[in-house]
């Protein structure tokens, strides 16, 4: 996670990292308000450093290992697919799904140290349950969304689909 005023640290660290060790790394950008419901935009990085995080890789194993959680597959207009990471979600800037259905709740929940129960860490719709209540009624239906930043891995790997006049879903893998 790059806080932009230790780029240079992290970076550093990034590639050491590589040398030793056959593995994916990405270096992800980070908003402000990170871990809260409420992200208020994006760190400012300049230009070189946003190319260093869309470009950099970790290093390909030699062991066959099952692919790490976090892909999907985007289908354009043309209903063409292509295979994508979360990550590259997030350096290319294409989270922001507002309007979107989302099958946040329906796919994925999360669980707050609180015990608290949420379809997402975007926190839409409040809270729908608690870990310790005896019976769960959880979503059945999409939601809209209705944030601009959809920041979490988790909560982007939900399948998405835009429902204007074409149908346009990212759908995992
Ligand atoms: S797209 Fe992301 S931010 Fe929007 S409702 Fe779904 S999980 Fe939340």
């Amino acid at each position: 996670m790059m806080l932009p005023e230790r780029f240079e640290e992290c970076l550093s660290f990034a590639k050491r990292l590589r040398e030793e060790v056959a593995c994916s790394i990405s270096l992800q950008p980070l908003y402000h308000g990170f871990g809260s419901p409420s992200l208020k935009g994006r760190f400012h990085y300049d230009d070189e450093q946003d190319e260093i995080m869309k470009s950099f890789r970790g290093r390909e194993s030699e062991k066959r290992l099952p692919e790490p959680r976090g892909y999907m597959v985007a289908v354009n207009q043309a209903g063409e697919e292509e295979k994508k990471a979360v990550f590259d979600l997030l350096v290319e800037q294409k989270t922001n799904f507002t309007g979107w259905q989302c099958n946040a709740g329906i796919e994925n929940i999360i669980v707050m140290f609180s015990g608290e129960i949420h379809r997402a860490w975007c926190m839409q719709g409040g809270m729908i349950g608690h870990i310790s209540d005896d019976n769960l009624f959880l979503p059945e239906r999409p939601m809209v969304c209705q944030t601009t930043i959809c920041q979490c891995g988790a909560d982007i790997c939900s399948t998405k689909i835009k429902v204007d006049t074409v149908q346009i879903p990212i759908m995992m893998v």
